[in-house]
């Protein structure tokens, strides 16, 4: 077996010197337990904030443990009912060969009713996150202009294709590279996408909108705050979901320089964790899985293969090497 731990904690940017690979023993299930052997790995931008000893809402990874989060594999040995060899489970227990789960923390997925990749992103916690902060958050209405930062990222590509399914007027995406960008107006159905890094971006949303947002679904912060808050209708809505670019910032960011427009505008700025929004979930599956299934609402996953490319794939994570969903597969 084989499993990555936090060696130590980073200062701005991570490094590979901040992860261990280690091999160990296959562990032994006792009762109530079931071993797993992993198939997928998520990775996810939330784990930088676990690698950080602040306190936050999700504990801070320990050095020399392993880095904990979301897992797909199958159950190679059981000693807890309801559970079998051959089912394929969901857990937290995050970069591993092989989990010893608690069986009432593996909930079991159907293989057969989407790819189980699907249950780590499109629908699992990143399309869970998008259609909290879209519908619960924002209160999407028929005919809003909606704005999505990271909007070719998991949550983003979702939270954009959403609103435009849900009768939003005019969906507009940034993101980082002009290959995102055609992935998005070309094939996700976004009215309008720019990106980020070719000029500002208060000018670039300023002209992709010119009636200016009714909802920004913010993923980013920082420049794309401030620029979401310039172009902001009266009583727009801002539901914030992340704020990336302050994730490896070493210095608290200066923006938003604007937020004195909050009372003007009378706008809502509310922020909101997934963990919340649990009780959406059979709802969200019930509207969603269809969609998937019938190609309306499209998805990307980005593929490390390998548990050795975790901590890789998670730097390129944070550099925005992927589209949709970054994920780890283990196995052939
Ligand atoms: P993504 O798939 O969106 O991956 C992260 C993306 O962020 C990268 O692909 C990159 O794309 C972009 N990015 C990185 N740095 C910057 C930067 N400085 N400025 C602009 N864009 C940047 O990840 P997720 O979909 O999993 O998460 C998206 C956001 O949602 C994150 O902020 C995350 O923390 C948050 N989140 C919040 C949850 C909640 O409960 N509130 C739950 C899940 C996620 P690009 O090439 O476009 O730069």
């Amino acid at each position: 077996a084989t499993e990555v731990r936090l060696a130590s904690r980073p200062h701005g940017m991570p490094t590979e010197t901040n992860f261990d690979v280690v091999d160990t023993e296959v562990p032994s299930p006792g009762p109530g337990e079931v071993l797993v052997r992993n198939t997928w790995l998520s990775v996810d931008p939330y784990m930088r904030g676990r690698m950080s000893s602040a306190k936050s809402y999700a504990e801070p990874y320990e050095v020399g443990k392993v880095m904990h989060g979301g897992a797909i594999g199958e159950v190679v040995e059981s000693h807890f009912d309801g559970l079998a060899p051959g089912d394929v489970v969901l857990h937290g227990l995050g970069w591993r060969t092989h989990a010893v789960v608690a069986g009432k923390h593996a909930a079991k997925v159907d293989p057969d009713a989407a790819p189980v990749t699907a249950y780590l992103g499109v629908l699992g916690l990143t399309g869970l996150t998008a259609y909290a902060g879209l519908f619960d958050v924002a209160g999407l209405k028929e005919g809003d202009t909606v704005f999505v930062s990271a909007a070719a990222g998991a949550v983003g590509s979702v939270a954009g294709q959403l609103a435009k399914r849900n009768g939003a007027a005019r969906v507009i995406g940034s993101a980082g590279s002009a290959e995102k960008v055609r992935w998005l107006t070309e094939e996700l159905g976004f009215d309008a996408a720019f990106n980020y890094r070719d000029a500002p971006v208060t000018e670039q949303l300023a002209a992709a909108a010119p009636d200016g947002v009714d909802v920004y679904f913010d993923n980013v912060g920082g420049d794309h705050l401030e620029a979401a808050i310039d172009s902001l209708n009266l009583h727009g809505r801002i539901a914030v979901c992340g704020m990336i670019s302050a994730y490896n910032a070493t210095q608290p960011p200066a923006a938003p320089r604007n937020l004195a427009q909050i009372i003007a505008k009378r706008f809502t700025m509310r922020g909101f964790l997934v963990g919340d929004h649990y009780h959406l979930r059979s709802r969200f599956l019930a509207e969603v899985a269809p969609m998937v299934a019938d190609g309306r609402l499209r998805y990307s996953e980005t593929v490390v293969a390998g548990i050795r490319n975790a901590p890789r794939a998670f730097l390129d994570l944070l550099e925005g090497a992927n589209t949709g969903k970054m994920l780890v597969r283990l196995q052939e």
